[in-house]
């Protein structure tokens, strides 16, 4: 082992600083908050750590660096920017057998502050051994992400009730099973709702009773539009949860490739194949009967889970069957394309709102005309449109959209392929037969369209510079 692991109990310690820049300001800050009694040496300081001492939260010493400042420390840190100086401050540390921190210089140091996770009074340290502190700060970063915020306090709830749980749990096995359901069931989804007492009733509660089985639970999580990065911290930590992931036809594999390894995915777009209702059938089934056995399922829906997802029919079912849910959201398509086709959804000057449509209906449905008249200053997005963009047209004109109103289809959204083709509403239809267009597809109608034009950033564009009717409205509008 290249560098023992050691947390220390510094409060009401005395800690020596040594310089007063914002390097080490950033070190008193973060042994303020373990307690620690913090002096300050140099023979400068920087204004934010003169304000630390006037507020009394530190000692500081505006003077040269005196061996004699180690007397009443337990341990120091050595912040200046003159390496000399920080080798003499090791050095007199050493010879009074005191560890010392050189920010930023393994080599001089004694021993090492790490990147820290702070889910107090759970910490988890990293550290590099000082060879590559970019990769131990990267790893901290993901660990950041996979940690539910939460964990601080039901960790503090679990010191809390330790007596008692060992006083319901006296053998280990039965302890540890308990500690097993904390970690897993309601108490931990109470206090991330900040419901500390629901909390600790049900951790009460589970205490006066044999250990409930994990309970099985289905969490309804948006994966986003296909850009990993546009999925949700709580999303990815659910993917890192899941036993069980029920995964969509649009879900990326990127998004996909971030689930804990050993979770079991099924791929309900292609497994379940069939007639529509029929999947829509299977997929409540799987959910019910995986969560009965106590599983941790993660339903994975494109986008939002709750637009045009029949999210909202996957939770009236598992209301239904006393089946315990959490919804986490996503970015939905129409928010995605907006943003990576550079046209903004809405606009002071050119749209005042925003419809979200499908421009599928039930079968059952009416086939009549749009609801509400379309006028100008409106921005509609068609989800599932690409098919029946001729009737969405005849629709749009029938409502008295002109013919010339800016259009775009965003084909891929946010992924490597994502393309944007620019057209206007009588071209519509034609254009995306033109360059074949193909699912998934969104269709933007509105002025704020032709914007994307100029403000595109992302992916290729199709008809970007054309001169189209569109390109006139351009002009007018400037
Ligand atoms: N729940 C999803 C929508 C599901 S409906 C969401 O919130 O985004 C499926 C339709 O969404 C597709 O037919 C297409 O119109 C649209 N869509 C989904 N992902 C897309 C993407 N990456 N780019 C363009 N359109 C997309």
């Amino acid at each position: 082992m290249h560098l023992f692991p050691l947390f220390t109990d510094l409060k009401g310690r005395t800690v020596l600083v040594v310089g007063a820049g914002l390097v080490a300001d950033r070190k008193i800050h973060l042994l303020l908050s373990a307690g620690a009694r913090v002096v300050v040496g140099a023979h400068a300081a920087h204004p934010q750590v003169q304000a630390r001492a006037q507020a009394g939260d530190i000692e500081l010493r505006l003077a040269p660096f005196d061996p004699a400042w180690l007397d009443e420390a337990w341990l120091v840190i050595a912040a200046t920017n003159d390496r000399t100086l920080n080798r003499r401050i090791a050095d007199a540390a050493a010879a009074r057998r005191l560890f010392c921190n050189v920010v930023d210089d393994a080599e001089l140091s004694s021993a090492q502050v790490p990147a820290i996770v702070d889910r107090s009074p759970i910490t988890i340290a990293i550290s590099s051994g000082g060879s590559a502190p970019v990769i131990a700060r990267r790893l901290r970063e993901r660990i950041e992400s996979l940690f539910d915020p939460a964990l601080g306090a039901l960790a503090a709830l679990a010191q809390r009730k330790r007596l008692a749980i060992r006083q319901a749990r006296p053998e280990l096995r039965a302890r540890r099973d308990f500690y097993d359901w904390l970690m897993d069931g309601p108490v931990l989804g109470a206090l991330r709702r900040s419901r500390p007492d629901e909390a600790e009733a049900a951790l009460d509660q589970a205490l006066g009773h044999n250990t409930p089985a994990p309970a099985g639970k289905v969490l309804l999580v948006g994966a986003g539009p296909g850009d990993p990065g546009l999925l949700t911290l709580r999303g990815l930590r659910a993917l890192n949860e899941a036993d069980v992931i029920l995964a969509d036809r649009l879900v990326s594999p990127e998004v996909l490739a971030l689930a804990r390894r050993d979770a079991q995915v099924i791929d309900v777009g292609k497994a379940l194949g069939g007639p529509h209702e029929d999947t829509q059938a299977r997929i409540h089934a799987l959910m019910v009967s995986h969560a009965r056995q106590g599983r941790c399922v993660v339903r994975l829906k494109g986008g939002d889970p709750l637009v045009f997802g029949r999210g909202g029919e996957e939770l009236q079912h598992l209301k239904r069957h006393g089946i315990a849910y959490e919804v986490v959201p996503g970015i939905t398509a129409a928010l995605a394309c907006g943003a990576y086709a550079g046209i903004p959804l809405t606009h002071r000057d050119h749209a005042q709102s925003l419809t979200l449509a499908t421009a599928h209906r039930r079968a059952e449905a009416t086939q009549a005309s749009e609801d509400g008249v379309t006028t100008d200053g409106q921005t509609r997005v068609y989800y599932m449109g690409v098919k029946r963009l001729p009737v969405l047209r005849e629709q749009l004109l029938a409502d008295g959209r002109a013919p010339s109103t800016p259009c775009a289809l965003v084909e891929n959204g946010s992924r490597a392929n994502q393309r944007t083709v620019f057209a206007t509403l009588d071209t519509l239809a034609s254009t995306a037969v033109e360059h074949q267009v193909q699912s998934p597809a969104l269709v933007l109608v509105g002025e704020v369209t032709a914007l994307g034009r100029e403000l595109a950033w992302f992916g290729q564009t199709v008809n970007a510079g054309a001169t189209t009717p569109t390109a006139d409205y351009l002009q007018a509008l400037a």
